[in-house]
């Protein structure tokens, strides 16, 4: 498929930017993204790549680069409260990859950025600016027009096709551009560490990711072999005040409900003080675009991260929308297509995750059910009840438009 001329501006160079930038450029787009750090982002720590990304990503080139830097768990060991050992381990590794087609892996975000900013360099169509300043869009019946505060100071205006705010959950272009609501905050706070490989290897196993349960709180930790490191999360509640407060606190303290919870409590005292702090919001906004402004990644749709399934959903909006962009005779009717073929989705999966923080934050005596019901599930039953998550495959058909597997499947048939 040829460029046809068209350039898009997307602003932010996270997991979404750079994916949707490079699967652009594939199709011969001309891509500006602006960033306002001066490089690609370091910070963060692991994150959970599913099949139904790694699909994308493996399309685009990465697949090799992605195996050198990712690790694939054998299983997810599940930690009632108070348990030393697992209730159950749901099954990953190969059956992963019988199952859904591509394996099923944990990596440093830092790690899959790296890798996509990369792929992006070997493209002379994208144009990458960093320590961005400042950035308008205006949507007209031409395109849009773009004005450009770069890090020299000097101004930069151009028409364009059209303008993809990929700048996170506290988006400018959903909140100043689209005139969209502000993230809210959903009382959640997730502290991350990230620790010597061996660290915790005598409390959990190293080839797994494990995921402790407790009441009004949840860890969840694998293995960066790549980096010699364990990635430590802990999901808590803290007020908004304290969340966003000047002074956060260093460390998490375990409130009161969580004694007895030895191994959570050893796993905490053996992480030590050296944590990073981060309020959870989410993003919930109908109008994902205006004429040819659009959104992807969490600037659409943050997500609680108890899925792990917030880069991945980034991942898919890419997917879907490069080839919109690309074929539809204005970014107006991509865009609308986009968030008709996305939203449906997405939204499913905001719901699973939100959810599932419910059920892992599950008090006594309630909690005892959900471990009954999570037992008899067995170490295979999410490949049943998340099928339809991990199953998903949003590349395009021959002729361009991305399909979800049901409708490819009745097109063959
Ligand atoms: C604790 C935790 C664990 C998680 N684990 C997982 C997991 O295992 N699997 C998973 O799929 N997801 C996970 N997620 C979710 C995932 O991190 C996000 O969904 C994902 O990073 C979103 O990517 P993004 O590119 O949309 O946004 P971001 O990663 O936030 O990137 C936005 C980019 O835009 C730039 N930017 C912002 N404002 C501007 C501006 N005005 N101008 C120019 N540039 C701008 C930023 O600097 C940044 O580079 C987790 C999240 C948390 C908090």
């Amino acid at each position: 498929m040829s460029g046809n001329g068209r350039t898009i501006y997307i602003a932010g160079a996270g997991i979404a930017g750079l994916t949707l930038a490079l699967a652009l450029a594939k199709f011969g787009a001309t891509v500006v993204v602006l960033e306002r750090h001066p490089r690609v982002q370091e910070v963060g720590a692991g994150l959970q790549i599913s099949p139904n990304a790694r699909h994308v990503l493996n399309r685009l080139g990465l697949d090799k680069a992605l195996t050198a830097a990712a690790f694939e768990p054998d299983g997810i060991d599940i930690y009632p409260h108070g348990a030393r050992r697992p209730l159950v381990t749901l099954e990953l590794g190969a059956i992963m990859r019988e199952r859904f087609g591509a394996p099923y892996t944990v990596m440093h975000r830092a790690d899959l950025a790296e890798a996509l900013h990369r792929a992006c360099k070997r493209f002379a169509n994208i144009d990458m600016l960093f320590g961005v300043r400042a950035y308008d869009v205006v949507s007209h019946a031409r395109g849009v027009s773009v004005t450009v505060d770069e890090a020299d100071g000097k101004s930069r205006s151009a028409r364009a096709f059209a303008f993809i705010g990929a700048d996170g959950v506290h988006s400018r272009t959903r909140t100043d551009v689209l005139m969209g609501p502000r993230a809210d905050y959903t009382g959640m706070v997730a502290w991350r560490i990230t620790l010597g490989q061996s660290v915790l290897s005598d409390l959990l196993n190293p080839r797994r990711t494990s995921l402790l349960w407790g009441p009004g709180l949840h860890a969840v930790s694998y293995p960066l072999p790549y980096r010699q490191q364990t990635n430590l999360v802990l999901f808590m509640k803290a007020r908004e005040q304290d969340a966003f407060g000047d002074a956060p606190p260093k460390a998490p303290r375990l409130p009161r409900q969580v004694f007895g919870n030895v191994l959570l409590d050893r796993v905490r005292q053996a992480a030590g003080d050296e944590w990073a702090y981060w309020p959870l919001s989410t993003v919930n906004t109908p109008t994902w675009s205006e004429g040819g402004i659009g959104l992807v990644g969490d600037a659409a749709h943050a997500m609680f991260p108890f899925q792990a399934q917030g880069a991945v959903m980034a991942i898919e909006d890419a997917a879907v929308l490069a080839p919109l962009l690309m074929t539809e005779a204005d970014a107006e009717s991509a865009l609308r297509r986009y968030q008709s073929i996305r939203q449906p989705r997405v939204g499913r999966v905001q719901e699973l995750s939100k959810s599932n923080g419910f059920a892992f934050h599950l008090e006594w005596p309630f909690s005892l059910a959900r471990d009954l019901v999570v037992k008899s599930q067995g170490p295979r039953g999410h490949l049943e009840r998340l099928a339809w998550l991990y199953g998903y495959d949003p590349s395009p058909d021959p002729d361009g438009v991305p399909a979800a597997p049901e409708r490819r499947r009745r097109a063959a048939g």
